[in-house]
């Protein structure tokens, strides 16, 4: 099975129902790639993800170049603006944030801090007129993430979360062809996302980090189900096992396991754990299935789809852009020509909302009716 049928339109598109990016000509990234004008990132957060993963990818970007950096550690200042050409006028420190609001070069902000801090630096920088990019999980809570998406309303300016699998051409590849009927009528979604967690981080601090395994990698598993099915569930049920004599779980959870079940029947099954490697999703229907392990690495998926009695590897093509440029791209673009960018901040709030009704669920034993 190829690559056919899934042409540059197709990757365009989003992967939430409706959420469909125009991939029409348009003369404000026209005139921005003819004119070699870039919009500007700060990155704010030089830890382990800034700085290995999205840094060494902007230069990939069509319409965005790194142009500021933040960080409390004046070392990393030196370090990261001395190797990507950043002006010394380009380099804050947390106390000196707000004066973005005074540089024209920044035009984004992408927020790579710990969790806890998310809302309060996504906000600022809306308050400074800069759109903004910021990690998973948005907030700690669905009030922070409504608190964020408010302020980006206030200031007009965009705000996206860093879902970077929505720019992955497999993930994407996968929802094409569900969406095209590959295993004919979806009944079942097997997401599961799990490492193990090493001792002494944020990750396992609750006032850090808002949660344990959920919070910070079963939330691909979340995000993905819902991508999957295409619709948004009705109903969670959840269970979960954390051994508390482990030092590492004095505050937040291990293994957090969860349901949801979709409007079209479709049932998703959810692991999340930060005491075992899982990473694979996997979609069955009425004709067969399709699915990916491991599905959410920073490269090296893989995939395969069973149909007519027959398992077959799919192999694409090299992506022409990695999903962190993809990413970084898109909120650009969405600044540039005014539309929503794909996994807006409501995005976001969406798998906030399900986090916490997640947490419920195991908490009170008993499954909890969604509304819309
Ligand atoms: P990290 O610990 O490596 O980096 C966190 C940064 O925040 C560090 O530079 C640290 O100095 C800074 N910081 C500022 N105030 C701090 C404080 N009070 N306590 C601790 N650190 C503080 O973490 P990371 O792995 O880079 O994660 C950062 C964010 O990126 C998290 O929200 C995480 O969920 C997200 N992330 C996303 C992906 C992805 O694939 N999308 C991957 C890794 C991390």
């Amino acid at each position: 099975m190829g690559f056919d049928g899934l042409g540059r339109r197709d990757m365009l598109r989003g992967m939430g129902v409706g959420l469909v990016a125009s991939a029409l000509p348009n003369a404000a990234l026209a005139e921005a790639l003819q004119s070699g004008r870039k919009l500007g990132y700060a990155v704010v957060g030089l830890g382990s993800y800034a700085v290995n993963q999205i840094m060494p990818r902007i230069k990939d970007c069509e319409f965005a170049r790194l142009t500021a950096l933040v960080s409390g550690t004046p070392a990393k200042l030196e370090k990261y603006g001395s190797e990507y050409g950043i002006p010394k006028t380009h380099r804050y420190s947390y106390a000196d944030y707000d004066r973005i609001r005074d540089n024209p070069d920044i035009d984004l902000v992408y927020v790579v801090l710990p969790n806890s801090m998310h809302a309060e630096y996504s906000i600022r920088a809306s308050q400074a007129g800069k759109h903004v990019l910021c990690e998973k999980p948005m907030a700690n809570t669905a009030a922070e993430a409504e608190a964020m998406i408010a302020a980006a309303k206030r200031a007009d300016r965009k705000l996206m979360i860093g879902y970077r699998c929505h720019f992955e051409q497999h993930n994407l590849y996968v929802v094409e062809q569900l969406r095209a009927g590959i295993v004919g009528r979806p009944t079942l979604i097997t997401a599961e996302s799990g490492f193990y967690a090493q001792p002494g981080q944020w990750r396992l601090d609750r006032p850090m980090s808002g949660g344990g395994s959920l919070m910070d990698i079963g939330i691909y598993s979340l995000n993905a189900a819902r991508y999957l099915a295409g619709e948004e569930p009705i109903e969670v049920s959840a269970m979960e096992s954390t051994d508390k004599s482990d030092p590492r779980f004095k505050t937040v959870e291990d293994r957090i396991d969860f349901q949801l079940k979709f409007p079209s029947g479709v049932i998703a099954n959810c692991v999340s754990s930060y005491s075992s490697g899982h990473n694979a999703f996997r979609v069955t229907g009425t004709k067969g299935w399709i699915g990916m392990e491991p599905a959410t690495p920073y490269e090296g998926h893989q995939l395969w789809a069973r149909q007519n009695w027959k398992t077959e590897q799919i192999t694409l093509p090299p992506a022409r852009k990695s999903q962190w440029a993809g990413q970084l791209d898109e909120l650009a673009q969405a600044a540039l020509t005014g539309r929503e960018p794909k996994a807006a901040g409501e995005e976001g709030l969406r798998d906030m909302r399900l986090i916490e009704a997640i947490y419920r669920s195991a908490r009170e034993h008993r499954a909890i009716r969604l509304t819309a």
